[in-house]
């Protein structure tokens, strides 16, 4: 375990999603003292967060652009989740990973691109492959007809949004992390430099830092202190379903297969998700969900079949007019992370070795 007494800054972070939570287990195990506040700490299932919705799917190789923040961010969370994932399972913290994403092509446009993509990857040095028609035969149950091929990419995948959650929250908490239950209302600079945090019902609470990863809150609290950073809703869809009687096991099936932006992800005891929608605003839209069952009219017969057991949705916070996610110190003490989109948990571990290393180097400001 890797703690360090030198540091003992009080750190409270706002918000125990995916980013809340692998930002307070990166900065407790480097010796902060830190303290996590959510209204929905104290469950089990951590709801409420838009990460307890996320499907987990890795899209971090596939990604169409190879330089920039955003391919950076990739590489670094791929990197970082390889290594804090042994991490956590020498604590006896093992996460589900299932490794592998296959990208599929319905046309020739996207034929197209999957070519040149694979070409370019390989060229720099990426092992990311082309499988032909022929070879995504291969994989039982069958892929809609109309795939023309698959590009696989053996680092991306599937890990369990759920079970990297609870890991975070159980190792962090051996080691000193303090879970509040409340929701902040308020944030305000003391003559010192500290900051004090209120909390709905009255309570306050003191700390050098604060971390904002409280979602789609987040622009409420930095208004009183005059930061504008809009974001917006965008709610999703997703499904578990029961594969039929007699529907042969997955096999060959990585982590997860991308259909024209529909997530298919094998789970054990002949299960499956599927998910996930894009739609603006906080309504789920029954007719999306139909659409999303319906694959354009090219399910294959098992998946036409298979039974629905569960159903769920999540928001997701956009920033409006600045790329995601929103990462920045806006002034002294007061670091942002939010606005992760529809990535946030491919990029925890990036954008939480972001807060850390602010945080570590005293940085005050990096607007
Ligand atoms: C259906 C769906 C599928 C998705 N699939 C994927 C995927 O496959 N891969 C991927 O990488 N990403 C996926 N995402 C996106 C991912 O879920 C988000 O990017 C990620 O959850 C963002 O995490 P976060 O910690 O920033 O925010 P959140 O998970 O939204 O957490 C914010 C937390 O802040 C708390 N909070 C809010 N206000 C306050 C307050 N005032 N005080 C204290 N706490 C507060 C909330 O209770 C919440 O727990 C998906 C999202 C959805 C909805």
């Amino acid at each position: 375990m890797i703690v360090n007494h030198r540091h003992r800054a009080r750190v409270l972070v706002i918000g125990a999603g995916i980013v809340g939570l692998a930002s307070s287990w990166r900065l407790q195990r480097l010796g902060y003292a830190v303290t996590l506040v959510d209204p929905a700490a104290a469950g089990p299932q951590l709801a409420g967060s838009g990460s307890s919705a996320a499907l987990g799917v890795f899209m971090g190789d596939v990604f169409h652009r190879a330089s920039g923040r955003a391919w950076r961010l990739r590489q670094q969370s791929i990197d970082l989740w390889g290594r804090w994932s042994a991490d956590l399972a020498a604590q006896g913290l093992p996460l589900s990973f299932q490794a592998g994403l296959l990208l599929l092509a319905a046309t020739a446009e996207q034929e197209d691109r999957l070519k040149r993509l694979s070409h370019e990857r390989q060229q720099a040095g990426l092992p990311l492959e082309l499988w032909s028609k022929q070879q995504l035969q291969r994989l039982t149950p069958s892929l809609p007809a109309g795939a023309l091929c698959g590009l696989f990419s053996p680092r991306d995948g599937q890990l369990d949004p759920l079970e990297a959650m609870r890991a975070f929250r159980s190792d962090g908490q051996r080691a000193g992390l303090e879970l509040r239950h409340g929701a902040v209302v308020r944030l305000e600079r003391l003559a010192s430099g500290d900051w004090q945090v209120e909390l709905k019902g009255g309570e306050t609470l003191e700390a050098s830092w604060v971390v904002l990863a409280s979602g789609l809150s987040t622009p409420a609290l930095l208004e009183t202190l005059g930061h504008e950073r809009p974001v917006e809703a965008v709610l999703g869809q997703a499904v578990e379903l029961r594969l039929p009687t007699g529907a042969p096991a997955f096999e060959h099936w990585p982590g997860a297969v991308v259909w024209q932006g529909v997530n298919l992800i094998p789970r054990p005891h002949g299960r499956l998700w599927l998910g996930a929608t894009l739609e603006p605003g906080q309504a789920a839209d029954p007719q999306r969900l139909e659409q999303l069952l319906e694959f354009d009219g090219q399910a294959p017969t098992w998946l036409r079949e298979a039974e629905l057991v569960s159903r769920w949705q999540g928001l997701r916070a956009r920033p409006v007019g600045r790329p995601a996610p929103l990462l920045e110190v806006l002034e002294q003490g007061l670091v942002l992370a939010c606005g992760h989109y529809r990535n946030g948990i491919l990029l925890a571990p990036a954008s939480a070795q972001w807060v850390t290393d602010r945080i570590e180097a005293g940085i005050t400001c990096s607007r």
